[in-house]
């Protein structure tokens, strides 16, 4: 059994089954996981919620809800998006195991870590996953990619169980991740030196901040090497204001 509950959230973001959400908290519960939070979900507290959490109403009950998916991770070191398609960002998808041995030891390390789910309908949408650090993609049979929430939810809850028993090495860095509202606000000092200067996306794609942020998060920034950067972006706008 795992003796102290990781700081690894599940955030499902506009969920239109209770019935899903119910099963989530369940799939959480079985694998020793415990934060769920939920970005403008459906009605959810109902009979088929607490039908399928079973054992599991106490995650339900304390599901944090936010309106938009920024609120629900502006506190994380380190966010996987999950989808089964690919997306027109070239994202390299990394697969469950991969995604939950890093989790794993980020988390350990004391950050907190958030995995996000889409909803039924339409999965996360581009702009949701441009808050990410990475894609995490469940292979599956080229004839039907998508699976059902829930299950999603479950396999990669699995994997992060499996890579928490296993894993007893020291991690890697000891200098804090930047949170996802760290890198937003150095996105922001980004985009305004830019702006200041003559540079042109000459790449016409129209994406290129998208582009900038995806080099960024693959980078992992810890708080350290954000503050550098920010002295950097902070220096040259001196010189552009001199
Ligand atoms: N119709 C949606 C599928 C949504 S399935 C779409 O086209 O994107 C609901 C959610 O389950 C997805 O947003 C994703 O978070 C997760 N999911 C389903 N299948 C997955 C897969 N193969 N790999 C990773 N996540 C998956």
């Amino acid at each position: 059994m795992m003796d102290t509950a990781l700081p690894v959230r599940i955030v499902l973001s506009h969920t239109s089954h209770p019935g899903n959400v119910g099963a989530v908290a369940r799939a959480m519960k079985n694998m020793g996981l415990s934060e769920l939070h939920l970005v403008n979900p459906c009605e959810y507290r109902d009979y088929e919620a607490y039908a399928r959490a079973s054992g599991a109403d106490d995650v339900l009950n304390a599901a944090v809800v936010h309106p938009q998916l920024h609120s629900a991770i502006s506190d994380c070191g380190l966010v996987f998006g999950t989808s089964a398609r690919q997306r027109h960002i070239p994202f390299v998808p990394v697969e469950p195991r991969d995604c939950a041995a890093q989790a794993v030891q980020v988390a350990k390390a004391g950050n907190r870590v958030a995995v996000v789910f889409g909803s039924e309908r339409t999965g996360l949408q581009n702009e949701e996953l441009a808050l990410c650090h990475h894609l995490v993609t469940i292979p599956t049979s080229d004839v039907y990619t998508s699976l059902n929430l829930a299950m999603a939810v479950q396999i990669i809850a699995y994997e992060i169980f499996l890579a928490a028993r296993g894993e007893c090495a020291a991690p890697e860095r000891d200098e804090p991740l930047a949170t996802i509202d760290d890198l937003e606000r150095m996105y922001v000092h980004l985009s305004d030196v830019l702006e200041g200067t003559h540079f042109r996306d000459h790449s016409q794609s129209g994406n290129l901040m998208s582009r900038v942020r995806r080099i960024f998060n693959r980078a992992q920034l810890d708080q350290r090497e954000l503050r550098i950067l920010r002295g950097m972006l902070t220096a040259l706008q001196d010189k552009q204001q001199a």
